[in-house]
């Protein structure tokens, strides 16, 4: 039972789309070698798409009910300097269905960066992650979508699998494509902790439903 003022509204919870059970998971095998993998898109014909949510700066009281009401899986790439005020928030978070997943420690562009910055970025907020929450990160996605190799290589040496690009982007209620005009099939989509949080989120359920998808969660494609 949401707290009273910290739940979403009636009419917001009405906005809630019914989906159809995800299938069940057809991983993609990231390649071996030196790197870690690099998507923007998982590759599959299966009806789904990926919410990933990004930082952890703005953290609205409605969005672990709203997540458990939506009960869909949701993938957190969060930042250490933007959650260490109140760690708490994402573990309500996570017990409503979300997985927490690495972003950096400080938010720098890598691109261009020394092996040791990189390294000191991307290992460090998988391990502080890993003692926050009992689970180290196994996927990353870099400050801005910008990596070089050096970054890839990084996130295979912390012991990650995979890092991550975006096909949509949600702000204010406004879900934006890259290409198209409707999420496809494997599509991952971005979303930020911000004070429209509780709008991004249903526009981005609604744009999956109306595209005939259902969530499904990344982790449970990357093997
Ligand atoms: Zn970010």
């Amino acid at each position: 039972m949401a707290t009273s003022g910290s739940g979403p509204s009636t009419p917001q919870l009405a906005r809630i789309p019914h989906f159809p059970a995800a299938p069940a998971p057809q991983p993609v095998t990231v390649p071996d070698g030196p790197s870690a993998g690099w998507y923007s898109a998982i590759p599959t014909t299966q009806p789904i798409a990926f919410i990933t949510i990004d930082d952890g700066w703005t953290k609205v009281p409605e969005a672990a009910a709203l997540l458990k009401a939506a009960n869909v899986p949701v993938t957190l790439f969060l930042e250490i300097n933007a959650i260490k005020s109140d760690p708490g928030y994402f573990t309500a978070l996570e017990q409503a269905g979300a997985t927490i997943e690495a972003h950096t420690i400080s938010h720098p562009e890598l691109k261009g960066k020394s092996y040791a910055f990189q390294h000191n970025e991307i290992c460090g907020s998988a391990d502080q992650l890993g003692k926050l929450y009992g689970r180290r990160p196994v996927l990353f996605r870099p400050p801005f979508g910008d990596k070089d190799a050096t970054t890839l290589k990084v996130v295979h040496d912390c012991g990650m699998k995979a890092a991550f690009f975006w096909k949509e982007t949600t702000d204010k209620g406004i879900v934006r494509y890259q290409a198209g005009h409707a999420v496809k099939a494997g599509d991952i989509i971005l979303m930020h902790f911000r004070p429209a949080f509780v709008d991004d989120f249903l526009a981005v359920l609604q744009a999956i439903s109306q595209a005939g998808l259902t969530p499904a969660r990344l982790e449970d494609y990357i093997a």
